[in-house]
């Protein structure tokens, strides 16, 4: 029998295996068109997650708080298989964690282990499962053909210790980040949400040297930094839910997107550090982006900016067409850009 709970947190005590219903696949739940958005399609398979970071926005999202885990993968490799096949010329970049993390729970569901081999037989889309745990024992041995890429959502050891609770540790993320390059996974770096605190520069920057000292940036398809962000009305709960966070304490301001940030000088300075770091690992070619922010942000912090989010999305294919040969044929912008055109049904600004 499915129950139901109000409450995020009681929710995250286990979890209920469910066939999957609905619209399982769609865009991002993050996208807005004031922002350039990476345009990542999501496969809704997770439903909350057992960590508990003080900065998640599913405290402030879910009806039913209840976790689940969508067990048909059949049904989910079918759906997958659908869309993908309506759009043959493009490449679709399909995560699993939209409201959820999508390793936490793999030692009990086995579910990203079916999508791995499930996605190893097609031609155009690349799975991304994207984790703050080291659960990935079980994918190591997995036929993966190289179509999928295990991300991790990285960050400074105060920041894991103090707002990111029951996740792994950091030593145990990079050690899970090394033995998912050794089995030739391709690896995503998601240094997101950078949080202020003190002595930031210092993390950040350690951060980084560690991450490479676990993986050959020939590896990693690509890497992003995004900040701290959250809808206005989360900020008591926050307050509530984790009264020994400071993570409200920050100035920030309120964007088109209905979420407050850092204000922009801050946030150029994070990026403007974290870039620097990463540069003097990765070779040009790797994939560096920027998550929800705005077009002179990124032009501060790369001197140039995608025309479109459609551009974005080209610029995904390219790279990985280029640097591993994943994806159909090699990729036209202009298709890209038309998709999202026509999906939109906005102008471009
Ligand atoms: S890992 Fe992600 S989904 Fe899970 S609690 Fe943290 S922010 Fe939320």
């Amino acid at each position: 029998m499915i129950r139901k709970t109000m409450n995020y947190r009681d929710g995250k005590q286990g979890f209920q295996r469910i066939t999957g219903k609905g619209d399982l696949m769609g865009i991002c739940a993050t996208l807005n068109r004031k922002y350039l958005c990476c345009s990542v399609h999501v496969l809704r398979s997770v439903h909350n997650c057992p960590f508990d970071c003080s900065y998640c926005f599913l405290q402030d999202y879910l009806n039913d708080g209840m976790t689940k885990v969508v067990c048909d993968s059949e049904g989910l490799m079918k759906v997958v298989k659908e869309k993908t096949a309506q759009q043959p010329w493009r490449l679709f970049r399909i995560g699993t964690w939209e409201l959820g993390d999508s390793l936490a729970l793999e030692h009990d569901t086995g579910q990203a282990e079916s999508l791995v081999n499930g996605f190893g037989g097609l031609r155009n889309a690349v799975l991304e499962l994207k984790t703050k745990s080291d659960c990935v024992d079980t994918l190591l041995r997995l036929d993966h053909r190289g179509k999928t890429v295990v991300s991790w959502s990285l960050n400074t050891d105060v920041i894991i210790s103090t707002e990111e609770h029951g996740t792994s540790a950091l030593h145990e993320r990079l050690h899970g980040i090394y033995k998912a390059a050794q089995a030739d996974y391709l690896i995503g770096l998601h240094f997101d949400p950078l949080i202020l605190h003190k002595g930031w520069e210092e993390g950040y920057t350690r951060l980084v040297r560690q991450v490479f000292e676990s993986v050959n940036p020939d590896r990693v398809a690509w890497i992003s930094m995004g900040s701290l962000r959250f809808h206005p009305g989360m900020k008591k709960k926050i307050e509530n839910n984790y009264p020994d966070s400071r993570i409200t304490g920050a100035e920030m301001v309120l964007g088109d997107d209905m979420k407050v940030r850092y204000v922009k000088p801050l946030r150029t300075m994070m990026y403007s550090l974290l870039y620097g770091e990463l540069k003097k690992y990765v070779r040009e070619g790797v994939l560096i982006y920027l998550c929800m922010e705005r077009w002179d942000v990124w032009n501060r912090i790369f001197g140039l900016f995608p025309r479109s989010i459609g551009h974005v999305d080209y610029l995904f294919a390219r790279s990985l067409k280029e640097r591993f040969g994943l994806g159909p044929d090699i990729p036209d912008s202009a298709l890209y850009e038309k998709i999202h055109q026509q999906d939109s049904g906005e102008p471009l600004p």
